[in-house]
Formats: C-alpha cells, structure tokens, sequence
C-alpha cells in the first residue's frame, strides 16, 4: 500500500512548534515509504482564518523543506461535497434530522450528569423521521451499544464504548457542516490511508470512525502524537521563547537544524542527536515515536543548530550572513559589504558559532575599512595601554618591511617581537586583536589578519597607535 499522509493547518495564526513537527513527522512517514504527503487547509472557521496565515504556514513549511505533492485543498471549498456526503448519510438512515433547542440539549447532558451518566445528547429525534426544516441541525445515528476501537501508531489500542458517545452534530442549523464531517469526507476523498496528529485530536478519532464506517469507507491508520511542554514541564508556551518556527529563522537558525531538533521532539533513534534530513526520510519508523509529551529545550536546539553550521556550505553561510547584514545593519551596510572577505571569514567562525546573528556580529570589524572601525572602548583601556604600543609598534615594522603577509610569515613576525623581549604570546595578542577587530573576539589571530588583508591590518595598527 501506498501511504498517503496529509498535513491539516488551521490557518488561524503562524506555524507553531507543534504544528510543524505534525507536519513533519506525516512528512517524514510518506517520504520514507515512497508514499505521498498532501495539505489540506482547514478554512472552514472564515471569522478565524486569513490569508497572512495561510501564507505564513506556506512559507515556514517550505522554510522546513516539508514539500507536499499535489495541489492543496481548501477544506472551505468543499462544503458541497460535505453537504452531499450528509445527505448520503440521511439517505442510508445513518443520520437524521434533529430539532430538539439548545436549552433541550442542555437539560438532557444536564439530567445524564446528575444520574451520574455521561453527559451527551439522549437520541429523542433518532425515529422522529423529520425532513429538513429551518433550526433543524442533522445529526448521525451512532451505535447505541459495541465499542469503536482503533489500534494508534502512537498511543497502542484505544477503544471507547459506544454508548458514551453523542449522536454528534454532522450539519448545523446554518448548513455548515461540522468539523469531524468535514475532516473524514476530505480525508477519504483525498486518499489519506495515514493520519498523525496532534493528542488534542484524540477524542475526535472514535466520533470520525464511526462516520468512516457509516459510509462503509475505509478506516485510514492514526497516530496522534503527545504535546510539547516548556521546560517547566507546563504546556508550550509564549514565555518559553518563539513558538512560531519562523521566528528562529529570523533568529539566525538552519532549516536543517530546525527540521533535526524537531524531529528529536517525540521521535527517536537510539540515542543518536543528530540527523540529516536524508537519514530522518531513512530512519523514521512510527514504531519509534514517543508516547510521553517532550520537552522544548532551547539550549539543545541551539547545539545542533551549531553542529549544522559546522556543516554547512560556507557560500551558503555568507549569503546568509549577508542578507543577516543587511537586516540588522540595514541596506547601506549590506551593499558596501565585501562578500569575499565574509566569505573568507566563515570558515574561521563556523567551529564556535551557535546561529547566523553572532557571525554577523564577529564579521562586522571584517565589512568596514580602517576608517570607519569602530574600537569597543574597554578593550581598547584594558588592552592598548603603554605597554603593549611599542610591541604594536614593532609588529608594524616587521609587517611593512616584508610584503609576503602569509601565516607563516605572520606567525614568525610575531614570534620575532616576542622572542626579542622574552615574552608570552598573550602579551601580543590581545592587543594585536584589539588593534585590528576593535573587539577582543574574533578567529585565530593570523586568520583575522590575512582576512583583512596587509594593507588594513597595516591601516588598522597605525590607527590604534595613534590612539
Ligand atoms: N485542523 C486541525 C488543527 O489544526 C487538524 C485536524 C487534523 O489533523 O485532523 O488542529
């Protein structure tokens, strides 16, 4: 078989945490079988949904990489099918006409919980045969006895009594049809055999089996997937930093990296952290997805966002830290930037940094002249004193009277001042750090020199001997 899974977004706001890792998980099971993984948008709430969102969850999934197949289906369109699909439902006597007032409704789940019975809907209009009508809401004929029982991918055997559910409502008195109605007839005709989901959705799979096996369909596979707690071990929240998966790109993290530490929230493999997206597709199994809510840890998240940057292709990386420049620094800055110096830069920085916005703060001594530097004071107190000047003083000789500027040749000049006094490396490099960064951070001394060239090194000492 084939396994057809789907993503369902109710575009009601951006794409969270939790709705991405869905999404990535269905994404995960129909790319690791060969299978198909479509998307569906679940507009049919019109007060709630919005273009912005549905935009915002286009462009965070393909931010993710999680590329469906097909066209996507708007469940907002469908309201004809689902009609007629009701109607079917009336036809075969699996559904009825119902109506009974809310005030009815209530006293009847009112009566059920003060004799200590579930509270639900008591049936009184199942043999009425009533016609359609104003006020009138349609309503399915549920089994009254047996249990409805379904085997979860995430969560082993659930069953539930019949009798403790409603004849649920499957079209309102307006026309609209209800949410589970519309979920199992977009299901089935999109072809979706596999379903996993959010735990919130848990108490809806038994109510949409018993619609699948009304209209004799068949029953596609769940899985419904345990939520995601904050650090607190507290639902997922605001104050536990971004919910929305884009807000970390705009914090400067890879997709790569964000597709990896989410996957980790609920799904294992060993004890292996790390993944790439071709080994995720390679090793998802159902079998291995947790059944206990997961822990959002944001220092784990920016540990393999690290790795990944340690991985990435430095060309990839300068663009990125470019576009980062022009972000933060604005256009001006981006524009007068010179690519090949970042370029030549980002190897240096990709051992140690965790996202994209400390490079653009490491490149930054690297994207202006020796002008324009700007020299962080304290270092300069601490580190330019009158001390290290004539050793700055002694490396500019050194470096204007040789022209070859290699890591060799840096390295023996600095050698050179050093030996002649009888002194520490540290001595030098700080204040050679300082001289030429304006900063105390910055790669391997060397590296940052033969980054910036002879000629703004050289440019970059004298200024900070004028200081
Ligand atoms: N639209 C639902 C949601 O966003 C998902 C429904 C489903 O996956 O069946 O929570």
């Amino acid at each position: 078989m084939t396994i057809v899974s789907r993503f369902a977004p109710s575009p009601t706001g951006f794409l969270h945490i939790g709705g991405a890792r869905t999404a990535l998980f269905s994404w995960l099971l129909a790319r690791h079988s060969g299978g198909k993984f479509l998307l569906r948008v679940e507009d049919t709430d019109r007060e709630r949904s919005t273009q912005e969102a549905i935009d915002a969850i286009l462009d965070a999934m393909k931010w993710l990489g999680l590329e469906h197949d097909g066209e996507i289906t708007y469940q907002s369109e469908r309201a004809d099918r689902h009609n007629e699909v009701i109607d079917q439902l009336i036809e075969a006597g699996h559904a009825y006409y119902c109506d009974c007032t809310k005030e009815q409704v209530d006293a009847m789940r009112e009566k059920a919980r003060a004799e200590g019975r579930k509270p639900k809907y008591d049936g009184s209009c199942r043999e009425k045969g009533l016609e359609a009508g104003p006020d009138r809401v349609v309503r399915l004929k549920a089994p009254l006895d047996g249990v409805t029982a379904y085997d979860d991918l995430v969560k082993g055997p659930i069953a539930v009594n019949n009798e403790e559910m409603d004849d649920m409502i499957l079209r309102r008195s307006d026309g609209s049809p209800t949410y589970n109605l519309a979920v199992v007839v977009d299901d089935h005709d999109m072809g979706v055999n596999h379903v996993l989901r959010g735990d919130d959705h848990v108490n809806n799979t038994p109510r949409q089996i018993l619609i699948y096996k009304a209209m004799g369909w068949e029953v596609p596979t769940f899985g419904h997937v345990p939520m995601i707690l904050g650090p607190d071990k507290k639902k997922l929240s605001k104050r536990h930093g971004a919910l929305s998966v884009m807000e970390y790109e705009k914090l400067g993290y890879l997709p790569e990296a964000a597709c990896n530490y989410l996957a980790r929230l609920g799904w294992s493999h060993g004890d292996q952290e790390i993944f790439s997206r071709q080994e995720m597709i390679d090793l998802f199994d159902t079998a291995n997805l947790g059944n206990s809510p997961s822990v959002f840890d944001l220092k784990k998240f920016e540990w393999v966002n690290a790795h990944w940057i340690k991985e990435a292709d430095p060309e990839r990386l300068t663009d990125m830290v470019m576009d980062f420049i022009g972000r933060e620094l604005g256009e001006e800055a981006a524009a007068s930037a010179p690519r090949d110096k970042v370029l030549a830069l980002v190897p240096h920085l990709q051992p140690r940094a965790k996202a994209i916005p400390e490079m653009v703060e490491q490149a930054r001594p690297f994207i202006v002249d020796a002008a324009s530097l700007p020299y962080d004071e304290k270092a300069v107190t601490k580190f330019i004193t009158e001390e290290a000047k004539p050793l700055l003083q002694d490396v500019l000789n050194r470096l204007e009277a040789d022209e070859t500027f290699t890591h060799d040749s840096l390295e023996a000049v600095c050698k050179g001042v050093l030996e002649e006094r009888e002194l520490k490396f540290k001595v030098l490099a700080q204040p050679l750090r300082v001289a030429v960064t304006g900063t105390t951070k910055s790669p391997s001394i060397y590296d940052t020199m033969l980054v910036l060239g002879r000629e703004e090194t050289l440019a970059r000492i004298r200024r900070a001997l004028d200081m």
